[in-house]
């Protein structure tokens, strides 16, 4: 074969909603093609299947639904086609030129998206890497929430408050606390009105007692593996909470939700682009390096300034997507991300939610629209084709 007829080789490392929705895109355009472009495509991911972790709180206390949340790739059909392949693996290292498994083996490619989020402690960051132990993990932790009479949740933002509100929602005779080291829970840019008026939700619509200025003493364990938090747990049983104002709350199920780990440990680009919110990237979603531009960074692990969510993660997926096949098919000038407002809505056990927007805060009949009872599972699964053949999508020139 000549030179100009090479393959190119795209590598995809992590599989979940950036990293697939880069996948999908990927393969409308070049792939899904009457005449498919010269490409193959390799994702890799530590798991096997999709991860829906917008409902992972509930899959804690309702393991029936949790088991839904885990999509396995094998139900992907498109994923067959011969210039794709997934491969289950752990990226140990990534460099300018090549993508280093922990098996020893190395993927090298022509362009490549970093889409490895960041790394959450177990069980909410899920340490399980088949459908099946994931199975295992909701069953033992969900034992462990119903055998407790005292649950005490640790860690004030999005995560801890989905987690005690759909501990209590679920298990009204139990005493849930939920402690936060601040005066107001929820950091980030969020108006304290509606901080406010998610913790009145929590204590009064709900009946978690909410412990606001108040410290943990409890010693936690460190992440064993560099960037891979979500294989350790920080839930345990019989573990009372110790406090800095000197009090203890019995816990016969502690969890601690304090935060994100980063994946920058796993990523050996120039030290320039490493910043302390992740990689550092253009409009374009490429590695803001000038000898970097074959590679994007995009979702939970790009430094962009906006709050991390899986819809954000998605678009600069399609972004990323679409300026590789632009590069591939020699079509028009690379796309631009525009900017993502700020925005959150919590779901706190079934019947209650809070949403902010932007700098407004909406109240609970404007915002019905968007709270679903599996937690957006659907809009997910249809929005990432991964129970669905989508059709080829030209570029717009
Ligand atoms: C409880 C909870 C509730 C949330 N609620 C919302 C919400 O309501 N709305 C919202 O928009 N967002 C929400 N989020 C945030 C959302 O989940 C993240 O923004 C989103 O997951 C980011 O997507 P990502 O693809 O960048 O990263 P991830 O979804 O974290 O995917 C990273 C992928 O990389 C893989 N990976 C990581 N390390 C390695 C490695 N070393 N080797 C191989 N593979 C690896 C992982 O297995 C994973 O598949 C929530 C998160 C949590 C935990």
């Amino acid at each position: 074969m000549s030179d100009s007829a090479k393959r190119i080789e795209i590598v995809i490392a992590g599989g979940n909603y950036a990293g697939f929705n880069a996948l999908h895109h990927l393969y409308t355009v070049l792939l899904a093609a009457p005449s498919p472009a010269n490409v193959h495509i390799t994702l890799v991911d530590r798991r096997d299947g999709f991860v829906h972790f917008i409902g992972i709180t509930r899959g804690l206390t309702e393991p029936e639904f949790g088991e839904k949340l885990w999509v396995p790739y094998s139900e992907t059909p498109w994923i067959s086609h011969p210039q794709i392949t997934v491969k289950q693996a752990t990226v140990s290292q990534i460099t300018a030129t090549a993508v280093h498994l922990a098996d020893g083996s190395t993927l090298s490619f022509d362009y490549l998206i970093i889409a490895l989020g960041q790394s959450r402690f177990a069980p909410i960051g899920v340490a399980s890497t088949t459908h099946q132990e994931f199975v295992a993990e909701l069953a033992e932790a969900h034992e462990n929430i119903k055998k407790a009479d005292n649950v005490v949740v640790v860690g004030g933002g999005a995560v801890g408050i989905e987690m005690a509100a759909d501990v209590k929602a679920d298990f009204p005779s139990k005493q849930v606390s939920l402690v936060h080291s601040r005066a107001l829970p929820i950091p980030g840019p969020f108006k304290d009105e509606f901080r406010k008026e998610v913790v009145r939700i929590l204590e009064e619509d709900i009946g978690v007692n909410v412990v606001l200025g108040d410290r943990t003493l409890n010693q936690l364990p460190q992440s064993t593996q560099p960037g891979m938090a979500e294989t350790t747990s920080t839930a345990f049983v019989n573990t009372p909470v110790q406090l800095t104002s000197g009090k203890t709350l019995p816990a016969d199920w502690a969890i601690f939700c304090l935060g994100t780990q980063s994946k920058l440990p796993l990523i050996s680009l120039d030290a320039s682009v490493i910043t302390p919110n992740g990689i550092a990237v253009k409009p374009t979603l490429q590695v803001d390096h000038e000898e970097l531009g074959h590679i994007f960074a995009v979702g939970d692990i790009c430094a962009r300034d906006e709050v991390k969510l899986a819809g954000v993660a998605m678009y600069g997926a399609y972004i990323a997507a679409h300026n590789i096949s632009r590069s591939v098919l020699g079509v028009g000038k690379y796309e631009e991300s525009e900017p993502n407002p700020s925005k959150l809505l919590l779901l706190m056990g079934k019947d209650h939610w809070a949403f902010q927007m932007g700098d407004e805060i909406w109240d609970k009949e404007r915002t019905r629209q968007y709270v679903h009872d599996d937690m957006g599972l659907e809009v997910c699964v249809a929005g990432l084709s991964l129970r669905a053949t989508p059709a080829h999508t030209p570029l717009e020139t």
